[in-house]
């Protein structure tokens, strides 16, 4: 059985990338000198499981540990090609293995953190604690539980007027014998792939001139059959980038949730959601690394004024409706996308189009990007979803 502190402050069920980022600058600011945390994970963070890429225009706390960023992103369809200046953004990556190390590192040197190996079966609440009860070693009891165990089957299944997309996809870090990619930009969409009703395209993040992650991507409702995700990724490599021999030297795999789902992240009296399960991954676009670290602020915010970690997450109402609109056009109409997206890069300059997708616009743009899309798909998914 583990050893318990006699009182334990704030106990985190899950400890990725939300729970992580919350410890750090809790720990940076001096949040965990006098209290105890205990964060349950059935997982140890010692492999390089994602690479998390973002773009933005201010500094952040993990700047030391940006693997790489770029000035430049390309964009591939068959309607618009263009290598896009992003400035004044950078496009970054994090590698998830440098992100874990990194904070684990730190967090490590603080005696009242404890690290738990275990599989969390279910949190409770109450009026002046809540609980994490686990597989192996029983139930852990503290004032605060911050929980980050997104639970896909309660959003599938608790609101029926939601939209639900998966983005799903497979990568493939490849190393060639020849000199094969620019490294000075980021392929960020290449539509050079059958896309057969659904949006599907390839995502490219080069490391060096002969290594790079090439990513086959959809957004729709179903995954795909291994073999299908395998299939796509060769015929692009051999027929669209020209490589026939390469090694595959690392995979990555995963589901960003895509959904219009009303997330909440207070839930009860003492428990918060936090990251994925609090609605962080944007609906429309599965980016979500600088929003956990936009709600990581506001908590570490609200302990230092208020004393305690419950605060909502802020939502734009206006651009709610915007993804889901997007998210019904792509279900909808997944033929439509690729034609969508070249127009909406194609007819904004990028800092307007960026500061849309970081809900930092105004309505004069707004209207400006929604007007940059051909517009009936776009009626048609409002009425349908202001009828239901
Ligand atoms: C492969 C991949 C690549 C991604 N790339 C990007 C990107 O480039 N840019 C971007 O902005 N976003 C990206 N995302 C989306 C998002 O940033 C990540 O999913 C991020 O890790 C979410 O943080 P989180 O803390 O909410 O979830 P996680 O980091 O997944 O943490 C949740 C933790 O809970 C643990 N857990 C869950 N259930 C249990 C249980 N029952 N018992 C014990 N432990 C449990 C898990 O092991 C995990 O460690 C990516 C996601 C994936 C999957």
């Amino acid at each position: 059985m583990t050893q318990r502190p006699p009182h334990t402050d704030y106990l985190f069920a899950g400890g990725g990338c939300a729970a992580l980022s919350l410890l750090y600058t809790m720990n940076q600011e001096g949040l965990l000198q006098n209290k105890k945390a205990i964060v349950v994970d059935w997982e140890v963070k010692n492999t390089n499981n994602r690479t998390w890429a973002f773009w933005t225009k201010h500094p952040t706390i993990f700047d030391p540990i940006v693997f790489n960023k770029w000035a430049t992103v390309e964009f591939i369809s068959q309607y618009y090609n263009k290598d896009i200046d992003l400035s004044p953004y950078t496009y970054q990556i994090i590698r998830g293995i440098d992100f874990y190390e990194f904070v684990l590192k730190e967090l490590q040197q603080n005696p009242n953190i404890q690290f738990v190996q275990d599989r969390i079966l279910s949190i409770e609440d109450g009026k002046s604690g809540g609980g994490i009860q686990c597989e192996n070693t029983g139930m852990y009891k503290g004032d605060y539980v911050f929980d980050s165990c997104y639970d896909a089957k309660q959003v599938a299944s608790k609101n029926g007027r939601s939209i639900h997309l998966k983005q799903h996809f497979k990568g493939w870090v490849i190393q060639t014998q020849q000199n094969t990619f620019d490294t000075s930009k980021v392929r960020l969409f290449d539509f050079r792939t059958p896309q057969n009703g659904l949006m599907r395209f390839f995502y490219i993040i080069p490391f060096s001139p002969n290594k790079a992650l090439v990513e086959y991507t959809l957004f729709s409702e179903d995954f795909l059959e291994e073999t299908e995700y395998d299939a796509a990724l060769k015929a692009y490599i051999k027929e669209v980038l020209n490589i026939e021999e390469y090694k595959i030297e690392e995979i990555e795999q995963g589901m960003i949730p895509m959904t219009t789902y009303p997330f909440q992240s207070i839930q009860g009296n003492r428990v918060l959601n936090i990251g994925t399960w609090a609605g962080c991954s944007k609906a429309s676009t599965g980016y979500t690394f600088l929003r956990i670290q936009d709600q990581v602020q506001s908590i570490v915010q609200s302990i230092r004024d208020k004393g305690h970690p419950m605060v909502e997450r802020s939502l734009s109402r206006r651009h709610n409706l915007y993804d889901a609109m997007l998210l019904k056009v792509i279900k909808d109409r997944g033929e439509l996308s690729e034609k969508v997206f070249s127009d909406l890069f194609q007819n904004n300059p990028i800092e307007r189009l960026l500061s849309f997708l970081d809900e930092e616009s105004n309505l004069l743009s707004e209207i400006r990007v929604m007007s940059s899309v051909a517009p009936i798909p776009f009626i048609r998914a409002f009425i349908d979803l202001k009828m239901k």
